[in-house]
């Protein structure tokens, strides 16, 4: 019988058991005022407050953190808002903090998500000596990422975020990169990808698509500003959100780029779960697993959501100064919500051949009627389904590798030499 091989094209990092809280020390608070932030809006739940987490507080879920988890490996994940504006001092006493509570044998991840554009030496210096992976947030090329990064002043931020890039890299900061796909970037895949590998040198790469819905009572908002709170309702999008076909044509552009020269290289959070699912060991990203429930989200002040998508009054869990945090993870109430994801999905989803990779998405983004009516189909469904059966034969292959214990990076010698036999080009792989 052949052994399981581990699949080696998984994000650093990103297959930690237990569960995920996003941490934001400053609440929604921000130095940016990216138009299609909808989390921007969130301090509308907070009025009055400052936005900074307490040091009480913070050494509080310190604690809880690590003593929820029974696990070997913990994450303690930073966000915002820009949790950069809460100032180094706060995230050195975290790591005392980690320190004073850390179980025996037990590994904790640090991870920060961030804007980059006040990453200084400092900061950078920091990060490397606590071995910290930054997700830095970049759209593209200077054009396609000021179209809607931009400041409190409405000015661009591309050079900012490009200098705490170069502060990361002189550190040897790791760091992935966010890149969120809307109008102005969607159809520039190979552009978008060929800049973040070779401009930002990332290994690492997250593509989120940008859905802002809205209902017909509420018009199309052109930022924050004029949306009252953003929730996951309505089933009209933005003109910055992407569409369906650009959903799947972008993937898909990226991919055609990826397969020929940089599996094993370079990774891209769909691909490795597109691969897992096909390997059938299941996706660690939730959007892509038949149920979530176990990323959520803490605010500054101790509440937690059941994520970070749903930080809204009826997806509140309670306090961790109220109630333990493993209390609320492991609650009846976030128990629901996770199997929601399953137990929601339409007819048409589980008929569907591609079903073991998509498993529907996201919830919140399952606001369109499948053909015959039933609502709750993903308003993304064409573009997975024109994704995953344009990749079939590339993930067929690689599956095939990795049950002989091979690498999955030797697809791409099964694309070049396809290619160079280009009349007699096998089926499977004329694409
Ligand atoms: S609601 Fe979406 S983003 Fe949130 S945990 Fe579930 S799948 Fe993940
Ligand atoms: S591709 Fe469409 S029909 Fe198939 S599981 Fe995904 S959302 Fe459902």
């Amino acid at each position: 019988m052949i052994e399981k091989p581990a699949i080696k094209v998984h994000l650093r990092g990103a297959r930690v058991p237990g569960f995920h809280m996003l941490v934001k020390p400053t609440g929604a608070t921000c130095n940016l005022d990216c138009s299609y932030c909808f989390f921007l809006s969130k301090e509308m739940l907070y009025p009055g407050s400052r936005f900074r987490m307490a040091d009480e507080l913070l050494e509080k879920y310190v604690r809880q953190l690590l003593e929820a988890h029974s696990t070997p490996q913990v994450y303690l994940a930073w966000q915002g808002g820009e949790p950069t504006l809460m100032g180094l001092p706060f995230f050195e006493r975290s790591i005392e903090y980690v320190e004073k509570y850390r179980k025996p044998g037990q590994t904790v991840l640090h991870t920060f998500q961030t804007n980059g554009t006040l990453i200084d030496d400092a900061w950078a210096a920091f990060f490397k000596k606590h071995d910290v992976l930054i997700g830095l947030s970049i759209d593209g090329p200077k054009a396609m990422h000021d179209a809607y990064r931009v400041d409190k002043g409405g000015q661009p931020t591309f050079d900012k975020v490009m200098r705490g890039l170069d502060a990361l890299r002189r550190h040897g900061v790791e760091y992935n990169t966010l890149t969120t796909l809307h109008a102005a970037n969607a159809e520039h895949p190979a552009e978008v990808y060929r800049f973040l590998r070779d401009e930002c040198g990332t290994k690492w790469m997250q593509f989120i698509p940008i859905i802002e819905r809205y209902t017909d009572e509420t018009p199309e908002w052109t930022s924050w500003r004029d949306r009252p709170l953003y929730t996951q309702t309505g089933t009209n999008v933005t003109e910055r959100s992407i569409t369906p076909r650009q959903f799947g044509e972008f993937y898909i552009g990226v991919f055609e780029e990826w397969v020929r020269r940089d599996v094993g290289n370079v990774y891209v959070q769909l691909f490795d779960a597109t691969l897992e699912n096909w390997y059938g060991e299941g996706a660690s990203l939730c959007v892509y697993k038949p149920t979530c429930g176990t990323s959520l989200a803490m605010e500054h002040n101790g509440d937690v959501y059941s994520c970070d998508h749903f930080v809204e009054p009826k997806h509140k869990l309670g306090n961790i100064n109220e109630t333990p945090l493993i209390d609320l993870v492991s609650s009846p109430r976030q128990r629901w919500f996770g199997d929601y994801k399953s137990s929601s999905l339409p007819k048409y989803c589980k008929e569907c051949d591609v079903r073991f990779a998509c498993h529907g998405g996201c919830p919140k983004d399952r606001f369109i009627q499948t053909p015959d009516g039933e609502p709750g189909l993903n308003y993304l469904c064409a573009g997975y389904k024109a994704f995953f059966h344009h990749v079939k034969p590339a993930m067929d292959e690689m599956v095939r590798l990795l049950k002989l214990g091979r690498a999955p990076a030797e697809v791409m010698q099964t694309y070049a030499a396809s290619e160079s036999r280009r009349a007699g080009l096998p089926k499977a792989f004329r694409m």
